[in-house]
C-alpha cells in the first residue's frame, strides 16, 4: 500500500473507493486486491498525463474576460468577477465576505433586479481546491445570467448570491504545488490545512471526518475554525430570512446530495427535497442525457459530519443540496478498461 493516496474515504463495507497507486505499486498493489477476492477496475491508467494535460496552458484568458475551455487562476476569476460589477452595475453587486488564511479575498457576486429581501439563491463552489470543475460551474451560472439577456428573468424575483472560490488558498497551491491538495492552508503542528466541508458546526466530528490534521477530511481543532467557513458563517446568518436555497458545488459524481450527511434519517422536508431534486435531473438530463442520483448524503455516499449543507438545514434553510458534478477537473472518466466485474464507479469526492 506504499505510495497509493486514497481518493476518497468510504466508510461502509460494500462501497467503492478510488485509491490512486504509483506505477511502480500497481503489480503488487493488484496482486493484492486478487488475492483478497475484491473486484476493481482503471478508472484512470495515467494519471500525471491528463494533470500534465490540463495544466500546459499556454495562452492565459485577457483581463476581465472569461474562459469555459481553460482553468483559471483565482486572480483571473476575480478580474472578471470585477469587471462584471463594472459593466453591470445596475445588477451585479460584487462582496468581500472575508478573507482567507492566507489574505485572498473571499468574493461574493450578488445578481440582483434590485429591492431588498428578495428570496436568495445561494451558492458556493470549491471548498475543496482540487475540484476544478467546481468553479468554472458557478462562473458559467453567473456569466449567463448576467451577460446573456435572456436570462433576466431569472432574476427578477430572486437574488443570486455566488461564490465562485471559497477556498482560494488551497485552489492556488493546487495549481502551483499539489494537484490533488482538498483542504484549507492553515498551518498545523505536523501538517496543513483543514476539511471545509467538516468544519461546520453541525454533529461535528461526530462521523465521517477525522481528528487527525494530516488526513484529509480533518475536521479542524475546533468548529469553524476556519476564515473561510467563518466567512460562510457569518454571511448566511446575516441572510438567513432572504436564503432559501442553498448549493455547495463539488465534484465527482452524479449526484445532489440533500441533508443529512451524519445520520441516515431523512429531514422532515425530504418529499420536497427529492421533487426539487427530480426537476434539477430532469432539466440537466434533457441537455444532456445524464442522470444524477438525487438521495441523502448519508444515504448516497457515507457519512459525513460537519458539512455545510447540514449545518444551514439546521438553520432553517430547508432546500439545501451538495452537487457532486461529474468527471471534475482532471477529467477523470472511467475508462472501458475492465478488470472484473466490479461496479460502475461514479464516487463522488464531496
Ligand atoms: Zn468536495
Amino acid at each position: 500500500m506504499n505510495a497509493s493516496i486514497f481518493w476518497s474515504d468510504s466508510r461502509q463495507l460494500s462501497r467503492p473507493v478510488d485509491i490512486m497507486v504509483s506505477p511502480l505499486g500497481q503489480h503488487e498493489f493488484e496482486d493484492a486486491l486478487e488475492f483478497n477476492g475484491i473486484s476493481y477496475h482503471i478508472a484512470v491508467s495515467n494519471v500525471a498525463k491528463i494533470v500534465n494535460t490540463e495544466s500546459n496552458i499556454e495562452t492565459r484568458v485577457e483581463s476581465g474576460n472569461i474562459t469555459f475551455t481553460e482553468f483559471m487562476r483565482h486572480d483571473e476569476i476575480n478580474a472578471y468577477l470585477d469587471q462584471l460589477a463594472v459593466n453591470y452595475p445596475e445588477i451585479v453587486t460584487k462582496e468581500v465576505i472575508g478573507r482567507s488564511f492566507e489574505g485572498r479575498e473571499l468574493i461574493l457576486l450578488r445578481i440582483s433586479s434590485g429591492g431588498s429581501q428578495k428570496p436568495t439563491i445561494f451558492a458556493e463552489a470549491a471548498i475543496h481546491a482540487r475540484e476544478w470543475i467546481a468553479p468554472p460551474v458557478a462562473l458559467y451560472t453567473i456569466n449567463q445570467l448576467v451577460e446573456n439577456p435572456e436570462n433576466a428573468g431569472f432574476y427578477q424575483d430572486i437574488d443570486w448570491a455566488i461564490i465562485p472560490v471559497l477556498n482560494p488558498d488551497g485552489y492556488e497551491y493546487t495549481h502551483t504545488t499539489d494537484r490533488f491538495w482538498r483542504k484549507t492552508r492553515t498551518p498545523g503542528t505536523i501538517c496543513h490545512g483543514v476539511d471545509g466541508n467538516r468544519n461546520f458546526d453541525a454533529r461535528w466530528r461526530e462521523t465521517g471526518a477525522s481528528a487527525w490534521q494530516c488526513d484529509n477530511t480533518y475536521t479542524g481543532h475546533r468548529v469553524f475554525s476556519e476564515p473561510e467557513t467563518q466567512a460562510i458563517r457569518n454571511y448566511i446568518l446575516s441572510h438567513i430570512e432572504d436564503i432559501k436555497l442553498f448549493l455547495d458545488i463539488h465534484s465527482f459524481g452524479r449526484w445532489l446530495l440533500y441533508p443529512y450527511g451524519y445520520i441516515t434519517d431523512d429531514p422532515d422536508n425530504v418529499d420536497e427535497l427529492r421533487t426539487l431534486g427530480q426537476l434539477f435531473n430532469d432539466a440537466v438530463y434533457s441537455v444532456n442525457g445524464e442522470n444524477y442520483t438525487v438521495v441523502s448524503f448519508a444515504n448516497g455516499l457515507y457519512y459525513a459530519a460537519g458539512t455545510s449543507v447540514d449545518w444551514v438545514k439546521e438553520q432553517g434553510i430547508d432546500l439545501a443540496y451538495t452537487l457532486e458534478l461529474p468527471r471534475g477537473g482532471t477529467g477523470v472518466r472511467p475508462s472501458s478498461r475492465r478488470y472484473s466485474a466490479g461496479r460502475p464507479r461514479d464516487v463522488g469526492r464531496f
